[in-house]
C-alpha cells in the first residue's frame, strides 16, 4: 500500500535562500527529513507562466538561473534530479476538463529547485513542474476558479506517492520590497494580508481564499499580479475532508513577502 502523500505550499522567498542557512531553509530540510520519501515530486511554481497548462515530461530537467543580480555562486549550482516522466505523462491523462501537454523545453526554476535544494539536498528523488496557465482574455487572467478547479484533478497523484508541491509567496510585491534588509520587520499591509489568509486557511474557507481581493485594502498591494498567489490556490484545493493544515514556517523577507508555508495532510 502506498502511504497517502501530503501537499505542501512553500513561500519561496528571495533565490538568496538557496544559501542562507537560516529559520526557513532549516523548516525546509527538516520537512525533507520527516515526511514520508515521495515517489516523485510534482511542482507548480510562480515562475513557470504558459500560455496552457504543461508539465515537464524530460528526464533530465535542466537547473534553470531565473534571477537576476544575485551572487555569482548560485548562477554555477545546480540541482541535477531525475524527472519524472512517467508521472508527468499520467498527469496528462488524469487532467480531463483541460488540456495538460507534456513540455520539453522548461526544466526546474529557482521556485523548484531553490527549495528542492533544502527539501531534498540529494536530489535523488525524481521532479517535474506544471506550469500556471498565464493566458489572458480581454486583458483578464484566467479566474482564480479556474485553478482551483483543475487543481483539484490532481487529487489522485498523492494515492500514488507523489509529493505535490506549490511554490509562491501569499504576500508577493517587487514594487514595495526593502531590498536593504532580507530580514526586515514586515509592513502593516503585508502583515495583515498574510493574517487575513492564515485565518481562512485555518478555517478551510476555500471561497474568501479565492476571493481574495474581498479581504481587505491590503489585498491589492499583497497580491499585485497572480503568479506568487496562484501556488497556494493548487494546494488548498487538494485538501480533502479530514486533512489537517499546519504551518511549517512563517515570517517575512524584505518585510514585504510572507514566507508562510503549511503543509496539507
Ligand atoms: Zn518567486
Amino acid at each position: 500500500m502506498q502511504t497517502k502523500m501530503p501537499v505542501l505550499f512553500i513561500g519561496h522567498g528571495s533565490p538568496l535562500n538557496i544559501i542562507l542557512d537560516n529559520d526557513f531553509t532549516r523548516s525546509l530540510s527538516e520537512l525533507g527529513r520527516r515526511l514520508p520519501r515521495p515517489k516523485a515530486v510534482l511542482v507548480i511554481s510562480a515562475h513557470w507562466l504558459a500560455d496552457g497548462t504543461y508539465v515537464g515530461c524530460m528526464g533530465r530537467p535542466k537547473t534553470i538561473h531565473d534571477f537576476y543580480g544575485f551572487p555569482r555562486e548560485l548562477y554555477r549550482m545546480a540541482y541535477s534530479s531525475p524527472g519524472s516522466p512517467d508521472e508527468a505523462r499520467f498527469v496528462t491523462q488524469l487532467v480531463r476538463k483541460v488540456p495538460v501537454k507534456c513540455s520539453l523545453e522548461w526544466g526546474l526554476d529557482h521556485g523548484a529547485w531553490a527549495i528542492l535544494k533544502h527539501l531534498y539536498p540529494q536530489a535523488d528523488i525524481p521532479v517535474f513542474e506544471m506550469s500556471l496557465d498565464y493566458t489572458f482574455n480581454d486583458w483578464r487572467p484566467k479566474p482564480i476558479q479556474y485553478h482551483y478547479d483543475l487543481a483539484k484533478e490532481l487529487a489522485d497523484l498523492r494515492n500514488r506517492g507523489v509529493l505535490i508541491i506549490g511554490s509562491g509567496n501569499i504576500v508577493h510585491n517587487l514594487g514595495l520590497l526593502d531590498f536593504s534588509n532580507i530580514e526586515a520587520d514586515p509592513v502593516p499591509w503585508a502583515r495583515e494580508f498574510d493574517e487575513q489568509v492564515k485565518e481562512r486557511l485555518l478555517s478551510g474557507n476555500d471561497p474568501d481564499l479565492i476571493r481574495y481581493a474581498s479581504l481587505g485594502r491590503s489585498s491589492s498591494l499583497a497580491v499585485p499580479t497572480l503568479d506568487h498567489y496562484l501556488p497556494m490556490i493548487y494546494a488548498v484545493a487538494l485538501r480533502e475532508k479530514n486533512d489537517p493544515l499546519t504551518f511549517t514556517h512563517e515570517g517575512f523577507q524584505y518585510a514585504s513577502i510572507s514566507m508562510r508555508c503549511f503543509q496539507i495532510g
